[in-house]
């Protein structure tokens, strides 16, 4: 049997935005349903450890994820399993939101922090040495390869422009791309030709990442697109920049979003959709990380509580006191 629950604000996505979400809706009295389709950590359960989160030096990620979710339920949210098919903004202004088994979660706001997927190789060895060696992001996980010798696997703006960053950790940088030109941006590309520690490899691609026997990244097998030939790269790390989807199928209707498909938001993390806060690794904006993610989210709860009480006595909330949305 299918129900139909109403809630002040329902939160899509269990990750550091959507259980920093909870926390300040739960401590603004507000009737909170996070809805997430696994264990609440979002990528932090993919990240072996973290050493810039502010206090602590260095944290497991599962621990910190453990800790956001005790935490974030300390003021009432409540957490419901459930993969989220949709969110749809009905005429009245009201939004619904739908899950795979049919359930139905009504509420006037939701906060979607449905984050992304950082696009896999899909080659042997990537799942079973992720986090030992093989990454997804450089800023997380750079510091890890002081004076390694790295793989940067892509060729547009994030692999180019990440692999010239990673040369201030590692002794050795190939970036290898399976064309023979990048796609990104003529400055990015300049300043890594000229990068001494950088070196191109043209037209490869990644075949299998091999480990040596304490379980870590010890070489890249590649092959030669053009000439077929295999070699291996002795290499203790493999950064991978092919792609990251922004989880936003769930929304629907037309919403604001740059190129990349990441959702635009103002400065109060509201969507182009009154109602509709988006906060974390789907939105718009510079970087991603953990704690660009909880900002946005405490943002985003704040504007929430203030939409809810505009909303009740009819008038707009607006960010910065300059435009905004109506209601
Ligand atoms: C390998 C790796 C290492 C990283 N290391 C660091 C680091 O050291 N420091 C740092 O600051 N940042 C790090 N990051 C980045 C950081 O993890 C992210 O910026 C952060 O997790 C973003 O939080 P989020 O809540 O926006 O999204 P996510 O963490 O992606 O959480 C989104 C959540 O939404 C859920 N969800 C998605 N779609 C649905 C749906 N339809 N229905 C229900 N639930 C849904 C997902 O299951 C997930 O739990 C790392 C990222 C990766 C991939």
């Amino acid at each position: 049997m299918t129900t139909t629950r109403d809630f002040e604000v329902v939160i899509v996505g269990a990750g550091p935005a959507g259980m920093c979400a909870a926390l300040y809706t739960g401590r603004s009295m507000l009737t909170t349903v996070v809805l997430e389709r696994g264990i609440p950590g979002g990528e932090l359960l993919n990240t072996e450890k973290l050493d810039d989160w502010i206090g602590e030096k260095s944290i497991l990620g599962w621990e910190l994820a453990k800790k956001f979710e005790d935490h974030s339920k300390v003021f009432g949210a409540e957490y419901v399993t459930a993969n989220v098919s949709c969110v749809t903004r009905l005429p009245d202004g009201t939004f619904e939101t739908v899950t795979d088994d049919g359930n139905r979660f009504t509420s006037p706001a939701v906060i979607v922090t449905a984050g992304g997927t950082p696009v896999k190789l899909g080659i042997p060895g990537e799942v079973e040495f992720a986090g030992k060696g093989v990454s997804y992001c450089a800023i997380c996980d750079g510091a890890f390869f002081k004076q390694h010798t790295i793989v940067v696997v892509g060729g547009g703006d994030a692999a180019v422009e990440e692999a010239d960053f990673l040369t201030r950790y590692a002794a050795k940088v190939y970036v290898m791309h399976r064309r023979d030109s990048f796609r990104a941006s003529k400055i990015l590309q300049e300043r890594l030709f000229a990068n001494p520690k950088a070196e191109v490899i043209w037209n490869a691609v990644a075949e299998e990442v091999l480990g040596d026997d304490q379980g870590l990244m010890s070489a890249l097998r590649i092959r030669d697109v053009i000439t077929g030939e295999v070699r291996t790269l002795d290499a203790t790390g493999c950064f991978v920049f092919v792609g990251f989807r922004p989880n936003t199928g769930i929304i629907n209707g037309h919403f604001d979003h740059d190129e990349m498909g990441y959702v635009k938001t103002d400065t109060i993390m509201q969507t182009s959709i009154p109602g509709l806060f988006a906060a974390g690794d789907l939105r718009s904006q510079l970087t991603r990380q953990v704690t660009t993610a909880v900002g946005d989210a405490t943002t985003a709860a704040i504007a929430v509580e203030k939409y809810l009480k505009a909303r009740a006595e009819g008038s707009v909330v607006t960010p910065e006191g300059t435009g905004g949305y109506a209601i």
